[in-house]
Parts: C-alpha cells; sequence; structure tokens
C-alpha cells in the first residue's frame, strides 16, 4: 500500500479528486488511470500500478532466478547418477 502526502492532495479541489480502489484514498484525477478488474473497471492512481509492476517484476526475475539455479542442481544431480551408475559398472 502506498502513502501519499496529504499536503500535497489539499492543493487539488475535491471536485477534482477520484477514489482510488487501490490506495483507498482520493488521488487528484491527472494522476488516475482506468484500471480492470474482476468487478469491473476501477479507478487505479498510476503510482499504485507501476509499483504494482515493479512488484511482479521483480517477482519473474526471482522465479527465473530460481529456475536457473533448479535446472543447474538437476543437471549436477543427473551427472552425479551417471558417474555412480558408470562406477557401478566397473565394479
Ligand atoms: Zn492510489
Amino acid at each position: 500500500m502506498l502513502r501519499h502526502n496529504d499536503n500535497y492532495n489539499r492543493e487539488y479541489a475535491m471536485s477534482d479528486m477520484t477514489f482510488c480502489y487501490c490506495c483507498r484514498v482520493h488521488h487528484p484525477s491527472a494522476l488516475m488511470r482506468r484500471f480492470r478488474t474482476r468487478n469491473g473497471v476501477r479507478w487505479r492512481c498510476q503510482a499504485s500500478i507501476e509499483a504494482a509492476a515493479r512488484d511482479v517484476a521483480e517477482r519473474d526475475a526471482a522465479g527465473r532466478l530460481q529456475s536457473a539455479m533448479n535446472r543447474e542442481a538437476a543437471r549436477r544431480l543427473a551427472h552425479l547418477a551417471a558417474l555412480v551408475r558408470s562406477e557401478d559398472c566397473v565394479r
């Protein structure tokens, strides 16, 4: 959840404010974007959309790193297993 500066918001007239369903506060309408949800189109501020997009990008990057590490671990395990098998054959 983002915190917004109250003083900044007070510089705008209430008539020019739109309720942000994400932050649960009113923001200046100029900062608001239409955002599609399961329950229909809601107004959401640009900042919260960008923050959410950054979170997703970071999660994706972490997920890619994890699967790369999993692949490397699996490769090493397969290599070890092959070594053990070949040693079994020698004996
Ligand atoms: Zn907001």
